[in-house]
């Protein structure tokens, strides 16, 4: 098959390297992909958001089957315009990947799926929210309804900071029309873990779980970041609780999705909150859905996904999932992401990144490439916020672990870092 994938991340690193591995992949495109993914793809100079360029492209070259990685092509319906020239992609329409472009349009769905999530209200009106607000009191969280690229959510400890949240999106505008529509919801106290599974559009199978890391720095703190590092599986979503997310999250979705005439094909990322029941027992609620793969979480599935993916992508593409049994290898993975030095503020571009090929052969170690592009004389450059995903297998995570920060200490990068304590509620439970 010639298959394409679209994006330029880590994720993207992830599933190009899963899929080469394929006995059904003859030839791998990536548009337009990075200098880590060019070993394994021949790269595309298309932008992922170039929804007719990319078609084009899809057509001319009689590709069999696309996968897409990024939110922001499937908001701009990038698997419309491919299924409508008649190639399997995986990903969901436009109109089912507003499930993470409209926090409004997700909470109101899934109440109907009657999946349990945080209270809500939906608000376009500042003295509405305001009063939201004030009826409910602190802690509380602000949202933006639009795409703000991880950063339109606030966790607000009193209710002035709620206000003052409210007064930023809808009168300052910080988050540009993301935040003409607000959604304000209950503060969920819990452990959070991220839950992915493949969907069909009528259908699902589970894949697996994951721990993500959003804060820039050591000990969770330092501001909001796309992702400094994960590991898999993440002990807090036990087989119990995964069964539940199964049954009363992505299934209802699923289902309820398809009866409304939004068919979900992709794979349907479940942000969790385990809280903890009246009962005493932990019980998982949905604080958000993404329509992607996670990025750093898809670099540590990918690492542990024993079975061909390309097969088990391709079924929900055609619309039928059933017989996918994904097999896992029983190792942990971890993942460390290395961000150039002021992420997530402004940050350097065009740093040399040395000797990572030296770093890439400790034992159980893949280098993913985020930001990075090929300098002229060929060497790498930082060209991003998250730069590299070093993700390493063993039996342990305290193994992995110590295996990724061995390979991030060959890496000679001094404008980059990185979270030295990535898994840390791992190792605390002694894993
Ligand atoms: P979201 O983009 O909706 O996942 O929100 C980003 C982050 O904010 C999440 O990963 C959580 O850490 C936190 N968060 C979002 N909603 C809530 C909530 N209702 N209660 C507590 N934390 C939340």
């Amino acid at each position: 098959m010639k298959i394409l994938v679209v994006g330029s991340g880590g994720r993207e690193h992830a599933l190009c390297w899963a899929i080469k591995r394929s006995p059904l992949c003859d030839t791998l495109y990536c548009a337009p992909g990075n200098a880590g993914i060019r070993d394994v793809a021949t790269l595309v100079p298309l932008s992922a958001n170039d929804v007719a360029g990319i078609t084009a492209f899809a057509t001319a070259e009689g590709v069999d089957f696309v996968v897409v990685g990024p939110e922001e092509p499937l908001v701009l319906g990038l698997a419309d315009a491919l299924r409508a020239a008649g190639i399997p992609t995986f990903g969901p329409s436009q109109a089912a990947a507003a499930l993470e472009g409209s926090k409004g349009f997700m909470k109101d769905a899934v109440a109907r799926f009657g999946v349990p999530t945080a209270a809500y209200g939906r608000f376009t009106d500042m003295g509405a929210a305001k009063e939201f607000v004030a009826r409910h009191g602190a802690p509380i969280v602000v949202k933006t309804d639009g795409l703000a690229a991880g950063k339109g959510v606030t966790i607000c400890q009193s209710v002035d900071e709620a206000y003052a949240a409210i007064e930023e999106a809808m009168v300052g505008r910080r988050f540009g029309d993301a935040g003409a529509e607000l959604v304000i919801e209950e503060f969920l106290d819990g452990e959070e873990a991220s839950f992915f599974a493949i969907c069909d559009g009528t259908n699902a199978v589970a894949l697996a779980g994951a721990q993500d890391h959003k804060r820039a720095y050591d000990g969770d703190q330092g501001p909001n970041t796309g992702g400094m590092g994960t590991y898999s599986p993440a002990p807090v979503l036990t087989p119990a609780i995964e069964a539940q997310i199964m049954d009363k999250m992505i299934l209802p979705t699923v289902r309820g999705m398809a009866a409304e005439g939004k068919p979900f094909i992709g794979v349907l990322f479940a942000g969790i909150m385990v809280v903890t029941g009246p009962d005493g027992q932990p019980v998982p609620k949905l604080l958000e859905y993404n329509v992607r793969f996670g990025d750093p979480e898809c670099q540590v599935l990918m690492r542990r996904l024993k079975s061909d993916l390309v097969p088990l992508l391709l079924s929900a593409a055609k619309g039928d999932v059933s017989g996918q049994e994904p097999e896992w290898h029983d190792e942990a993975a971890l993942c460390v992401v290395m961000a150039a030095e002021g992420y997530p503020g402004d940050y350097l571009k065009g740093t040399r990144i040395g000797n990572l090929p030296a770093a890439g052969q400790v034992d159980g170690v893949e280098i993913f490439h985020a930001g990075t592009k090929e300098g002229a004389d060929g060497a790498i450059l930082a060209n991003g916020g998250r730069v590299l995903g070093v993700t390493a297998i063993a039996p342990r995570v305290a193994d992995a672990r110590s295996k990724a920060y061995e390979a991030v200490d060959r890496i000679d990068w001094k404008e980059g870092f990185c979270r030295r304590d990535i898994a840390w509620r791992a190792m605390a439970r002694g894993l």
